[in-house]
């Protein structure tokens, strides 16, 4: 849902904050699901996910909309997971109510800090008074609630980032996504950081705050089952868990990505090129075949981010020995470091590599077969 009703300073995501054409969007979604039906041919639908934007600007009978256009035209399973991502702003009492009596059975809540000055500095549309409140009214609606929290902001220091983790497990929620901030290019904050208004990001004291999340939590019983994702057993999010997995998904939407498990798609990342073209009957949609090296590689990059790892037995039968013998050659710096371990079935990175997964996913990457 490419709408938000302003725009964060640290974001780079495709959306807009002119929402004129929002009942347009929606019946364009409704369009390309028709579209694009038979693209799952007997595949089932396991779960639905709303994302963003911000998909909370959608009122409840946009919502129970789509999900029927879905369940209409696809085979969909028993009480699959569907999570609405959703902005405090709009968490109203009433439509915390609302979302309960829809098929809405998930919500993951941007609260990203519970401090004012935090939240002012990012431009979130919301303020701390706001995210207390939605999430005590969402908790007696909502048994499956996921916050995203922020660390690594300019001038949060340890005390400030540990009290929002402590406000955080005050709610008692099965689920925590936690990012470091980064400074993206084209974005107002990397402008207000190279002008000198806001100081740059800190990455040891992010390092440290991310160790302090993890620490925290797990002393609460999460399990930090993707780099960003702490759950609580039974909790994971079986949407992105299956997406790190390497399965397939359909994504709807302008700037949405799809993976039938060869091909990688992406929509047209402009509303009103999108809604034009689907009108129009045409997919605005751009296919890339994987070849074998960038399917190792992706795999590479989102197991390693997981507490499945990386698993050999995968590597093998499905790459190949040259892939597994160009994999443990690459991953043995790191095992010695003791950033990354082996046993016979899986790589995965330990507590120490955990910060720089990502930085050791990409030495781990092929870049000449094919
Ligand atoms: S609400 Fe989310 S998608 Fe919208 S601008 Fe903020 S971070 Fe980006």
């Amino acid at each position: 849902m490419p709408f938000c009703k302003q725009a964060c300073h640290y974001c780079d995501f495709h959306f807009s904050t002119n929402l004129r054409k929002k009942q347009d969007m929606v019946s364009a979604l409704q369009k390309e699901l028709l579209l694009r039906k038979d693209e799952l041919k007997n595949e089932e639908v396991q779960t639905i996910y709303f994302g963003g934007g911000t998909p909370s600007v959608l009122e409840i009978g946009e919502i129970n909309e789509i999900v029927k256009t879905v369940a209409e035209n696809y085979s969909v399973i028993e009480n699959p997971e569907i999570t609405l991502e959703a902005n405090p702003d709009d968490l109203s009492l009433k439509k915390i109510k609302e979302l309960s009596d829809s098929p809405i059975n998930r919500l993951s809540i941007g609260v990203q800090s519970f401090f004012d000055q935090d939240l002012k500095l990012m431009n979130r549309a919301h303020n701390a008074k706001e995210a207390h409140l939605c999430l005590n009214e969402s908790k007696k609606y909502f048994e499956n609630i996921s916050i995203d929290l922020i660390y690594g902001i300019p001038g949060m220091t340890h005390k400030r980032w540990q009290e929002n983790i402590t406000k955080a497990l005050s709610y008692e929620l099965p689920h925590i996504s936690s990012y470091a901030l980064t400074v993206e290019p084209k974005t107002a904050l990397k402008a207000f950081i190279d002008k000198g208004i806001i100081p740059n990001v800190d990455d040891e004291m992010a390092e440290e705050q991310f160790n302090i999340l993890c620490a925290l939590l797990e002393k609460e019983g999460f399990i930090n089952y993707e780099i960003s994702n702490f759950g609580k057993e039974g909790y994971f999010s079986k949407n992105n868990t299956a997406y790190w997995k390497g399965k397939k998904y359909l994504g709807i939407g302008p700037s949405a990505h799809s993976y039938d498990g060869t091909k990688r798609g992406w929509n047209i990342n402009n509303n009103s090129k999108y809604i034009r073209s689907i009108k129009e009957r045409v997919l605005p949609i751009e296919v890339e075949v994987l070849s074998k090296t960038d399917r190792y590689n992706e795999y590479v990059m989102t197991g390693l981010r997981t507490i499945w790892g990386i698993s050999l037995y995968k590597i093998q039968t499905e790459f190949g020995n040259s892939y597994f013998e160009y994999l443990m050659q690459q991953s043995d710096k790191y095992i010695k470091e003791e950033m990354l371990s082996v046993d016979r079935n899986k790589i995965s990175v330990t507590k120490k590599g955990k910060f720089l997964c990502d930085g050791i996913a990409s030495d781990l990457f092929m870049i000449k077969l094919n």
